[in-house]
């Protein structure tokens, strides 16, 4: 599996241009480092790889064919702020199971605990509820995951916690990974390669 951005330009409606001319590719088993300051463009790319937004120009191709608009898209995304995107009334076990239902293997593998599925959002810590998220992204369709300043809300044991989990996932399931981060250190311990957006854009 092959996840390629070529010559990716891109703009918000009349604003500046935001990308211009980026190229990529992630192959399955690498995790790849995206990063650069905040505000250089990086979350905006990671939309566009995961299909949530067309670029102005540019395509991007999984095995050399553009992403289906309709369905589970195989490139998935995890943000800095899940509560956001969730409804707050919901239990747990209902937001887990929206898109696709886990086994109980892999909550076991991810260690989501029995007790936190009757829970609602507001019941968690933000790990647990990272844990949640990427359970959530793990359907069997999915074949590479984009990870936008996952970790950057939690303090640096559950950080490890988290990105040792998600090494283990990445390795076990031969997928790709973009850790997309303004924290080189991070990337560096976590990526088997690392991509500067500031570098890679033409602008
Ligand atoms: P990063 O993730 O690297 O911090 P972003 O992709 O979030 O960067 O933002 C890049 C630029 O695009 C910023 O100048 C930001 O203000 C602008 N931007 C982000 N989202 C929108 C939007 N929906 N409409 C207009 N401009 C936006
Ligand atoms: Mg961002």
């Amino acid at each position: 599996m092959l996840l390629e951005a070529k010559n990716i330009s891109f703009r918000y409606r009349k604003g500046p241009w935001i990308l211009k001319d980026v190229t990529l590719s992630v192959g399955e088993g690498e995790r790849v480092g995206l990063v650069g300051p905040s505000g250089y463009g990086k979350s905006t790319l990671s939309k566009i790889l995961a299909g949530y937004i067309k670029p102005t120009s540019g395509e991007v191709l999984l095995d050399g064919r553009e992403l289906q608009e309709e369905g589970h898209s195989p490139v998935q995304l995890i943000y800095q702020h899940p509560e956001k995107a969730i409804n707050p009334l919901w239990r747990m076990k209902d937001i887990l199971n929206e898109g696709w239902v886990p086994d109980q293997l892999t909550l076991d593998s991810i260690g989501i605990e029995q007790g936190w599925l009757e829970r609602c959002p507001g019941e968690l810590s933000g790990g647990e509820m990272q844990r949640f998220c990427i359970a959530r992204v793990l359907g069997p369709k999915t074949r590479f995951l984009i990870a936008d300043e996952m970790s950057t809300m939690l303090d640096v044991i559950t950080q490890a916690q988290i990105w040792e989990l998600m090494v283990r996932i990445i390795e076990d399931r031969r997928m790709g990974l973009i850790v997309v981060t303004h924290n080189k250190a991070l990337a560096e311990k976590v990526c088997t390669r690392i991509i500067s957006l500031p570098e890679l854009n033409k602008l």
